[in-house]
């Protein structure tokens, strides 16, 4: 099957351009951090300290987390119930990337996305598709901006939704949780040799697909 790494830190534009770009092809978007976030809400829900690396690897073996794709969007299902609606808040974000750094929470996560790219054609993003997840993919992108431009750009989509938002704290934050990403043990955030590197500082979301959409051809 054919498919198409994008890795980056949080706010590159990942999910926007991998949407778009699976599009244009037909192939499926897979979005790899809703996984893990989806992992730490059960954490959250159950109460489990995440910061305890044993007892999150206990826990993490009565998640059952898979997807499904409706209408062309992803839906995450944990232990049967669509959690999309639960897995965007700033304490979802900063727990995923906490249970992310143990490895029995990466080993079932990684078997699952593995499991969808062998029976489709997929465009998938996260932190570690290019080096661990699939390190076959025919086109690997490492997307990146400054943590200026990623602040903004997810300070625009919060208010947008009506929320409130101080762009200064949301850059703390984004650089906090790229910290721990890149700097964790197991699958660290990293550009694979082999993948293209798209700063988006100062690019259109249209520039940036087309351009991924050429390399593909
Ligand atoms: O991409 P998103 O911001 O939704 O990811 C949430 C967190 O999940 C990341 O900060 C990272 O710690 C973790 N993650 C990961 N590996 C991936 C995708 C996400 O460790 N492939």
């Amino acid at each position: 099957m054919a498919a198409i790494a994008i890795d980056g830190p949080a706010g590159a534009g990942k999910s926007t351009i991998a949407k778009l770009v699976s599009k244009r092809l037909g192939f499926i978007y897979v979005d790899t951090g809703a996984m893990y976030r989806a992992m730490a809400l059960f954490m959250l829900e159950r109460g489990t300290d995440i910061n305890d690396q044993k007892a999150v690897a206990e826990e993490a073996q009565h998640a059952q987390i898979s997807i499904r794709h409706e209408n062309g969007e992803q839906a995450v299902i944990l232990n049967g119930e669509n959690v999309n609606g639960r897995i965007r808040t700033q304490q979802v974000s900063d727990a995923a990337s906490t249970v992310s750094t143990v490895g029995e929470v990466r080993e079932r996560l990684v078997a699952l996305q593995r499991e969808l790219a062998a029976s489709t054609d997929v465009v998938m993003d996260g932190r570690d598709i290019g080096t661990v997840v699939l390190p076959d993919a025919k086109l690997k992108i490492f997307m990146t901006a400054s943590s200026e431009v990623r602040a903004h750009r997810r300070y625009l989509e919060l208010v947008e939704k009506g929320m409130e938002a101080e762009e200064e704290q949301i850059r703390r934050e984004i650089e906090e949780r790229d910290e721990r990403d890149r700097t964790r043990a197991i699958s660290p955030l990293r550009q694979a040799e082999d993948a293209v590197l798209l700063d988006t500082s100062d690019l259109s979301i249209d520039e940036v697909a087309e351009r991924i959409l050429e390399l593909w051809k």
